[in-house]
């Protein structure tokens, strides 16, 4: 298949929000938080597909604690004002995460909605705690429904795409943080 034209126009025309050398100090900081929290524990940490697979990779290699890898993926259909409605390809793995300590690695808190019912099917499906991690919190302006518990790097507010983040399906592979032109 050729490589379409549109996602080189798109990234082409883009603006760099975050360089590479951002993202893996903002990634150092959390792991470092994380350590510090996690230190003396036995956490699970849930990877949300796909968007977070890039975070959560680089994460791994610096957390310095033994935990349970495991995953899900959740994605939010229909508009952003909705309240959301929660498509769930894969939920969590309750036989995993029942009694233990989670920690969910995600991509990005934009409206929170997503994070909202990751958070509260993991809950229900028995954890003992649960905590959230993102790569990159959207300075949105309007009240979100949660606060990230550890947070890479603040980004406006705009369709960003890089770092595991993906427009129109393209450029979840680059390494830093893009905003697409005028959004
Ligand atoms: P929320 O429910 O609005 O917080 O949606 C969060 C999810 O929407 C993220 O996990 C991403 O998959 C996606 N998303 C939100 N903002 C962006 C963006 O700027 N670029 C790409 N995906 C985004
Ligand atoms: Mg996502």
């Amino acid at each position: 298949m050729q490589a379409p034209a549109e996602a080189w126009s798109i990234l082409n025309t883009a603006d760099v929000v975050c360089s590479e050398a951002e993202v893996d100090a903002a990634i150092t900081r959390v792991a470092d938080a994380l350590t510090e929290r996690y230190r003396d524990k036995y956490p699970v940490v849930i990877c949300v597909m796909n968007g977070a697979v890039f975070f959560c990779g680089k994460l791994l290699g610096q957390l310095r604690f033994p935990l349970t890898l495991d995953y899900l993926h959740a994605t939010r259909y229909g508009p952003k004002t909705s309240g959301g409605k929660i498509d769930w390809h894969v939920l969590p793995h309750a036989e995993v995460i029942e009694g233990r300590d989670v920690v969910i690695v995600d991509d990005i808190l934009d409206a929170g909605e997503t994070l909202r019912a990751i958070r509260e099917k993991i809950l229900e499906s028995g954890a003992l705690s649960c905590t959230i991690a993102v790569l990159a919190n959207k300075l949105t302006g309007q009240p979100k429904p949660l606060a990230a518990d550890f947070v890479g790097l603040d980004i406006p507010d705009r369709f960003v795409f890089g770092c595991g983040l993906d427009v129109a399906g393209y450029w979840r592979n680059l390494a830093a943080i893009y905003a697409v032109k005028g959004k």
